[in-house]
C-alpha cells in the first residue's frame, strides 16, 4: 500500500527559517519600573544567609532566641515524623490535627482569650480577621501606620475604609462617630516601622463609645510585652474583651511559622465559617504547629526571657542615644535608627555586613513617611559583650552628617 502523503502545512504557519517571535516582549514593561528603582537607589534583592558564615544578628525576628532552641527543633522534627511533612489538606478537610487543637487551647489560655485559630501566617490571619468582620455597609477604621497585611485586609474587606492618623485615638472617634453604623477599628499593637505602641485603652474606650469592635495585631508584642510575654493585650487589660480581637505571628517570638486570631468564641466560630485565607488555604504544617506549640511551653516556663528582651532594647536604645545616633524609643523589641537617605541606609546596613553585625534596612516604599532607617531587632540571648559589639560597629559605621 503507498504510504501517505504528508498533510500539507498549515497556510499561516511560520516558514521553518522565520525568526522565532520575541515572547520575553511580554514582560518588556518591567525595564522602565526596574530601571526607576535601580536609579532611585531602591532595588532590593536576596541575600541567602550561608549556614557557615555566622553574623551577630539584630535583624531577625527572633526576639527571644527560640528558633534555633533545641527543645523548639526537635519538637518540629517530632511533628514531622508523627503528623507528616506537610498538613495534606485545609483545615476543614484533612489539614486539622490534634497538635492543631492543642496549639490553639494553648495559645488561647496563655494570652487571655476564649478561643484561638491557627492560620498558615500572621499575614493570612489579618486578612482573615479584617474580611470576616467587616464587609460592604461597615466602615473599617485604620491607622495609617499599620501592617501591610491589615491594609490589605481592609482592601479585601469591601468595607468603607477610614484611614485616620497614626496612634491617634480622637480621630478614630470622629471617624466613628460620622459613620454611626458598624464598624471596626484595626490597629498594630507594636508598630513594624519604629517599634512604638498603640495607645490601646484610648482607642478601646473610643470603640466602646461607638459600639465598635477592636482588632489588634499584636505580631510584636506576643512574647515581648505583658507579664511573661502575654501580648500587648493582656498587657493594657483588653485580652478576652467580648468586643476585643487579636491577631499574632508564630514566626517572631515562638520562632516559628504561622499565625494566628484569637477572640470571642463566636468570632472564632464565625471564621472557620466564612475566612477565605482559612478556608482555602493548607493548614500550618505540622512542624511548624508543633515547633510552635514547644517555644509557647518554653515561654511559660521562662517567662524572664521577655523581659530580657525588653531590657536589650532598652540598652540598645540608650547606648546608640548616648553616641549621638538617631535612634527611636522602643516600646517592644524594635528599635530603629533614622538615616539621612535610602542610599546612606543602604550603605550603613551593608557596611555593618561586612563588619560582621546584620541590620535590616527600611527605605521607601516600605516605610510610612519616606524616612529611610536601620532597624535593629533587640533579643533575648544577645549577650552584653555582643550588645557592645553591634553597638561599636553601628556607631563605626554611621553616615557622617
Ligand atoms: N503583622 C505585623 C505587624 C508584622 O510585622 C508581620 C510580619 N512582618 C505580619 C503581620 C505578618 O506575619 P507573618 O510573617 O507571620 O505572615
Amino acid at each position: 500500500m503507498p504510504a501517505d502523503p504528508a498533510p500539507p502545512p498549515p497556510r499561516d504557519a511560520p516558514r521553518a527559517d522565520a525568526a522565532p517571535p520575541d515572547l520575553g516582549a511580554a514582560f518588556d514593561w518591567l525595564d522602565a519600573a526596574h530601571n526607576a528603582r535601580l536609579h532611585a537607589g531602591l532595588r532590593r534583592t536576596l541575600r541567602p544567609r550561608s549556614a557557615s558564615c555566622e553574623l551577630l544578628d539584630l535583624a531577625s525576628n527572633d526576639y527571644l532566641g527560640l528558633a534555633r532552641h533545641p527543645l523548639v527543633t526537635r519538637a518540629a522534627a517530632q511533628a514531622a515524623h508523627r503528623w507528616g511533612a506537610g498538613s495534606t489538606g485545609s483545615r476543614l478537610v484533612t489539614g486539622s490535627t490534634e497538635l492543631h487543637a492543642t496549639l490553639e487551647a494553648e495559645l488561647a489560655a496563655f494570652c487571655g482569650f476564649e478561643a484561638a485559630l491557627v492560620l498558615s501566617s500572621g499575614y493570612a490571619a489579618n486578612l482573615a480577621a479584617v474580611t470576616a468582620l467587616t464587609g460592604p455597609g461597615t466602615l473599617v477604621v485604620s491607622d495609617a501606620q499599620n501592617h501591610a497585611s491589615l491594609i490589605d485586609g481592609c482592601r479585601l474587606s469591601r468595607a468603607g475604609k477610614a484611614v485616620v492618623a497614626h496612634a491617634d485615638p480622637a480621630a478614630v472617634d470622629a471617624a466613628l462617630s460620622a459613620h454611626g453604623g458598624r464598624a471596626l477599628t484595626v490597629t498594630d499593637a507594636v508598630f513594624s516601622v519604629d517599634g512604638d505602641a498603640a495607645p490601646l485603652p484610648a482607642l478601646a474606650a473610643a470603640c466602646r463609645r461607638h459600639g465598635a469592635g477592636l482588632l489588634v495585631d499584636d505580631a510584636h508584642g506576643l512574647g515581648v510585652l505583658g507579664d511573661g510575654g502575654r501580648g500587648t493585650l493582656a498587657a493594657a487589660g483588653l485580652a478576652g474583651a467580648p468586643d476585643t480581637v487579636a491577631t499574632v505571628t508564630l514566626s517572631k517570638s515562638l520562632g516559628s511559622q504561622g499565625g494566628a486570631v484569637l477572640g470571642p468564641a463566636r468570632v472564632i466560630d464565625h471564621l472557620v465559617n466564612t475566612a477565605r485565607t482559612f478556608i482555602f488555604d493548607t493548614g500550618l504544617a505540622p512542624a511548624a504547629a508543633g515547633a510552635a506549640l514547644a517555644a509557647l511551653r518554653l515561654l511559660r516556663r521562662e517567662p524572664e526571657r521577655a523581659a530580657r528582651t525588653r531590657e536589650v532594647a532598652a540598652a540598645l536604645h540608650h547606648r546608640l542615644t548616648a553616641a549621638g545616633l538617631a535612634a527611636v524609643r522602643p516600646d517592644a523589641a524594635v528599635v530603629a535608627v533614622r538615616a539621612p537617605s535610602p542610599d546612606a541606609a543602604v550603605r550603613w546596613a551593608a557596611d555593618c555586613r561586612a563588619a560582621g553585625l546584620l541590620v535590616g534596612c527600611f527605605r521607601p516604599p516600605s516605610v510610612p513617611d519616606g524616612v529611610s532607617r536601620v532597624r535593629l531587632t533587640a533579643r533575648a540571648d544577645l549577650t552584653d559583650t555582643q550588645l557592645r559589639a553591634a553597638v561599636r560597629i553601628l556607631t563605626g559605621t554611621a553616615p557622617r552628617g
